[in-house]
Formats: structure tokens, sequence, C-alpha cells
């Protein structure tokens, strides 16, 4: 019923030519082998190139999402792109709350809900980032960083609909890293999210909502991942950045959903 989002994050990667080569090379791929039904796929280009890649997946049904995006709708805030904007862009999805943007731009949960909301109230599906790091886990506090994460940045959300939020769990250790969750360590950690979720927002809503896992996807091990019963898709790094690696995912989608 959730079915699979594959969800491609460029991050700072790609200039606009690359990035409407990368875009038109994974609509090829998509168009010569459809995934499956209730596999999405998605691609979050750098804001610059948006509107490009939005031209060079048009007609498919590949979605755009941004990277980020600022909590205020308008106004005197150089260098800051507003919800509205993404949509204008062609935009249905915005990454929020990624560890990078936690690390290295001081965004909390509470940053990270106000976000959240106004990407809800312009029409964006935000895609929520949580995820514990390293020392956290070895100190047996995972699930209790996920947990407060989930609380901070959820509240108050509306849980249904065509905005309803998409949880990402990223363990910090396991992004760029090469070190993958097990499959085992990712599915413990997505049932115990999906659990917080039936708690806040209750068993129909947490049961509808997609849960990706992000850190080191890789062509050989996605298919393990998502398998999973509580794994419905990945928010894919580095391997998004190759058509042929991406596509391969998206495939492994398909053969699991
Ligand atoms: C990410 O940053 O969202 C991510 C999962 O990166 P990677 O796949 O490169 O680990």
């Amino acid at each position: 019923m959730r079915g699979l989002l594959i969800a491609g994050n460029w991050k700072m990667n790609t200039d606009l030519e690359s990035a409407r080569e990368l875009a038109a090379a994974i609509a090829v791929g998509v168009g010569e082998r459809p995934p499956a039904e209730g596999v999405d796929v998605a691609v979050c280009p750098p804001f610059v190139s948006l509107a490009g890649v939005v031209n060079a997946v048009d007609g498919t049904s590949i979605l755009v999402g941004g990277q980020n995006m600022s909590d205020k709708p308008s106004g005197a805030l150089t260098g800051e792109i507003s919800a509205a904007m993404l949509v204008s862009a062609g935009c249905r999805l915005v990454i929020l709350g990624h560890s990078e943007r936690r690390q290295y731009f001081g965004e909390t949960d509470e940053s990270v809900n106000a976000k959240c909301r106004a990407a809800q109230d312009a029409g964006l599906q935000p895609i929520v980032c949580v995820g514990e790091h390293l020392d956290e886990r070895e100190a047996g506090r995972e699930e209790a960083v996920v947990a407060s994460q989930l609380r901070g940045s959820l509240r108050e959300l509306n849980p249904t609909g065509l905005t309803a939020p998409i949880v990402a769990y990223e363990p910090v250790w396991a992004i760029g890293t090469g070190h993958t969750a097990t499959p085992e360590q990712a599915q413990t950690m997505h049932r115990f999210i999906r659990d917080r979720l039936t708690e806040l927002w209750g068993e129909k809503s947490a049961s509808e909502t997609r849960i990706l896992y992000g850190g080191s996807m890789k062509p050989d091990n996605a298919k393990e991942l998502l398998a999973r019963p509580d794994i419905d898709g990945g928010l894919i790094g580095g391997a998004s950045l190759d058509a042929s690696s991406f596509l391969s995912i998206v495939q492994s989608g398909t053969e699991v959903v």
C-alpha cells in the first residue's frame, strides 16, 4: 500500500549542464524499464538546476524535490529560497533536516519543524531526515535520539494527504562513509520509528507513512534493504550521481515491491 520511493539527493554536486544530462539519462532509463507500480522515483538537484531538471524529466513520472528551504514565505532574507519558489520551479518534495544541515548549518528539530510546516502550507511533501551519530549508537542511545528528533521535527504536522511527511532514517555514521547499516539494524530502527509515528498520529497514518533508509545505499546492497517490511525506499546520495547506479537501485525496488 505504501509502495517505495527511491529519491536521489545530489547535494552540492553537478552544474546546470551535468544536472540536465544526469536527469535526462535517468528519464531515459525509467522510460526503457518503467518501475513497478508503487515505486516512485525522485531527484533532488541543487536549486540552480531545478528548472533545467524539471524540464529534462517532463513527461515522465519522475518527481523533483529541493534539498532545503526557508521557513519564511518571502522577504529580506538574502540567499534564502521559499517553499513557494520550489513549487513554482516544479518541485513536489523537499528534503528537510538532513544531517549535513543539522551538523554544518545549525539546524535544530525546532527549525526543521518550522520548515516542515511551511512546506506543507505551500503544498510540498517534506522528506524529514533523522538519524543518530556513531557515538550515540555506541552509547546505546540511538532510539532515544531518533525518538526525540521525531517528536521535535514532526510536531503538529498533518500526517495525511498529498503533503504527508516522509521520514528518512539516515544514521550519520553511514552517510557517505561506505558503512551501510545492516538490513537488520535498519529494519529495527524503521520499526521503532513506525511505532513512534503510531503514538503520534495513530495506526492508520503511521502505516501509510513512507520511511526511507539513507546511508551508503548502493546497487549491491539496495535490494536486501528495500526488501525489509518497514523500509519504504531509499534516500541516496553518492550512488544517485551516476544514472546507471541510481537506475539499478530503482530496479531493486521494482524487484521487491
Ligand atoms: C544522504 O546524504 O542522504 C546519503 C544517504 O548519502 P550517501 O548515500 O552518499 O551515504
